[in-house]
């Protein structure tokens, strides 16, 4: 079996509205695609923060610019009028644990993403908000990045944790700490696997300036070592994302003697043969 689950139906940007994306045409889109790369497993795991439930959970000004659609009608969509998956990619802001249960609580999720796009109100990802124009030195925010990281697994609200070393995004154009790297995913991985969490393996890494899988050949090998269960999707925000550059996951999860993916439904897993 093949998987894409961290799957957006639209791209990042606030223009791209439910009413033009979240209808039951581009849900089929995305179902022939996927099946032409061999996918049979499509969920759909839309940002939180694209949704006005999630202002009470945080009000970073990101969010404030982005909240905009109705979480219940986003899963009576995907519910009703699909045959996709139903997640979430909801981000792990530490205090917040409490806020962001209320909002998963009682929603019919066949699985739950989490991700750390943010380390207080700076972001890793984006340029609006860039941590890497505070001055904080490489060292610092890797090791801040992976402790994080390693919270938002053992905080229990999470099925999968997105893009594990999402850090490393812009690759040469940020500053990034020397020599080993496995010190910084030591924390993360004694995480992952006490909490008994799925990790991602995206092919997201691939189409952004670093070029690489999230995590690492040396992240994967080390979370596969501690016999954590791994996620594969594409971080797709459009059809032509879909499955992206698959073939060089399944040679990764190979190398690390990966021999099966979680498959998710209603927030129960199982492992099934890659394949
Ligand atoms: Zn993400
Ligand atoms: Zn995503």
């Amino acid at each position: 079996m093949l998987t894409d689950y961290h799957v957006h139906l639209r791209p990042d940007e606030a223009d791209a509205t439910p009413e033009r994306h979240f209808t039951p045409g581009n849900a089929e889109r995305y179902r022939t695609v996927a099946e032409e790369h061999g996918v049979s497993e499509l969920g759909v795991a839309e940002h939180v923060y694209r949704f006005t439930a999630a202002l009470d959970v945080w009000q970073h000004p990101l969010w404030r610019g982005f909240a905009r659609d109705d979480l219940d009608a986003y899963c009576e969509f995907v519910r009703e009028e699909t045959d996709l998956r139903l997640g979430i990619e909801a981000d792990f802001i530490p205090g917040r644990e409490d806020k962001m249960a209320n909002l998963l609580e009682g929603r019919p999720w066949d699985f739950v993403v989490g991700s750390v796009h943010f380390l207080q109100e700076v972001s890793l990802d984006t340029e609006d908000f860039s941590i890497w124009r505070t001055g904080v030195s490489a060292e610092r925010v890797w090791r801040r990045y992976f402790e994080t990281i390693a919270e938002s697994a053992r905080c229990g609200l999470y099925d999968v944790i997105a893009h594990p070393d999402l850090v490393k995004v812009w690759g040469d154009r940020a500053p990034k700490p020397d020599g080993d790297l496995r010190r910084y995913y030591e924390p993360a991985v004694e995480a992952f696997a006490e909490s008994g969490v799925a990790v991602e393996l995206s092919t997201a890494g691939l189409r952004k300036p670093v070029s690489e899988l999230y995590p690492s050949d040396a992240l994967l090998a080390m979370v596969a070592d501690a016999g954590c269960p791994i996620a594969l999707s594409s971080d797709a925000h459009t059809t032509e994302q879909l499955a992206y550059r698959y073939e060089d996951a399944l040679e990764a999860l190979d190398r690390a003697g990966v021999r099966e993916i979680a498959v998710f439904e209603n927030r129960e897993r199982r492992m099934e043969p890659i394949g």
